[in-house]
């Protein structure tokens, strides 16, 4: 693997950027060694600037469920931006788009756009606070919102990478009105809501962690939260930046059939351009201004390019039955990969989710703090050996992979073919 235009990049960018970076966990700090600079992207396999060619499991974190540059995105973005690249004005994209959220998330009855899952989440926080007129918000230990505030409390992502579960620079205030709880954990549940319950704007979760790990939960745990916000009178919002369009055209909330009062998206819906979104009940998403008094706003947001990009993934995925697609296809890298894995780690999954988490233990890890320490130290190791073989996991234990539609059973042979030969030579 040559990496001599990376290392050079990476010096320049060091001078310039925090880390050299734009996103804490691309450093490449969790795993040693220097970020690769990615150049070019095709299906399911990037370029990066020293020639080297890698299969992607990382898919820009998510967002590209039909793998790099797919024909149809690229020429729908095109023909957006020859329109106009902005108007902060309405847009007929937008519209489109909002009719395929709201006919496939469940309970989805009005949505705005924003730019990022962060902005989605930050939102739909002031929301649930403005319709309950309450303070308190409830959240699960290990799960990632974005960067807001209130939610950078014992949270997940590079947060969990780098062993800092709370941010620096958020006021104790503030904090302290963000209650947090284990996942997995009926019993903590109910005492959290026995005391706050009647202060809580709303309980938020990622209704598939996928931030510390792939941290599956049992649907009766998520079903008891669901009834524990109704009794209380807090709103219940699924976190689906991750899950939502990836899962099921109806995200988790389809998977699980429990029906949140609001929900976040972002990745899928974006195609790789940057969109967020927070959806749910009529009366509720009535408090957004300027119908109600929760103020909420973005020059760039329903930008007309981006809506292009989300607008035509959905179109493909709903036209050639992908969510399906990527459920074969994801049984068929656990055919693929389970077999070498065996006595050494695990390979954790829902749909085109997937954790290789490094040990053994059964059942696999439910929450944040089940996972194991060493289990990132081997990460570390086998990351390197993979990536010198041509395979690109996140530069993080604590990272999901992500298929796309754009995998082929060649990757997956060939990323079995290397995972062998990476486990070979690493030892624990
Ligand atoms: N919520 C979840 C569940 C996420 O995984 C992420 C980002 N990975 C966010 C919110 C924040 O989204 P963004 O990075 O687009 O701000």
């Amino acid at each position: 693997m040559r990496i001599a235009t990376s290392e050079a990049l990476y010096r320049r960018a060091c001078q310039l950027m925090p880390a050299g970076v734009n996103s804490p966990v691309r450093a490449f700090r969790a795993v040693g060694g220097t970020p690769i600079f990615y150049r070019q992207g095709q299906g399911s396999r990037f370029t990066d600037v020293d020639g080297n060619t890698f299969v992607d499991y990382v898919m820009s974190w998510g967002p590209l469920i039909l793998g790099h540059a797919h024909p149809e995105v690229v020429e729908a973005v095109k023909k957006a931006a020859e329109r106009g690249l902005s108007f902060g004005a309405p847009c007929e994209a937008e519209v489109a788009l909002a009719e395929k959220v709201v006919a496939s998330y469940p309970g989805c009855e009005l949505v705005r756009f924003v730019s990022s899952g962060t902005e989605a989440v930050m939102a739909a926080i002031r929301v649930a606070r403005g319709f309950t007129g309450r303070p308190r918000i409830l959240k699960f230990e290990g799960c990632y919102h974005g960067h807001s505030d209130s939610l950078l409390v014992k949270a997940g992502s590079g947060l969990a990478t780098f062993g800092t579960p709370s941010s620096g620079g958020v006021p104790a205030a503030l904090a302290e009105l963000t209650v947090v709880v284990p996942l997995d954990d009926e019993q903590a549940l109910e005492e959290a809501f026995a005391r706050y319950g009647s202060e809580l704007a709303c309980a938020i979760i990622e209704p598939i962690p996928a931030n510390a790990g792939l941290l599956l939960q049992r649907r009766e745990f998520l079903a008891r939260l669901a009834d524990l916000c109704r009794a209380s009178g807090a709103l219940l919002i699924f976190d689906e930046v991750i899950s939502g369009f990836r899962v099921a055209r109806g995200g988790a909330a389809q998977v699980f059939g429990i029906t949140p009062d609001l929900a976040t998206f972002g990745k899928v819906i974006g195609g790789g351009m940057p969109v967020g979104a927070f959806g749910g009940r009529r009366d509720i998403m009535e408090q957004v201004a300027p119908l109600g008094s929760v103020y909420q706003a973005g020059t760039l947001s329903g930008n007309p390019v981006a809506m292009a990009a989300g607008l035509a993934t959905l179109q493909v995925l709903e036209r050639e039955a992908g969510w399906e697609k990527l459920e074969r296809l994801g049984q068929e890298l656990e055919l693929a990969l389970l077999p070498i894995l065996s006595g050494r780690g695990q390979l954790v999954r829902l749909g085109s989710i997937f954790w290789l988490y490094l040990d053994t233990a059964s059942p696999a890890p439910r929450r944040f703090d089940a996972i194991a320490p060493h289990a990132a130290e081997r990460y570390r190791a086998l990351h390197r050996a993979l990536l010198e073989r041509g395979v690109y996991l996140a530069p993080s234990a604590y990272e999901v992979g992500f298929l796309s539609l754009a995998h082929t059973s060649d990757d997956l042979a060939f990323t079995a073919q290397a995972l062998q030969q990476a486990l070979a030579e690493v030892y624990w």
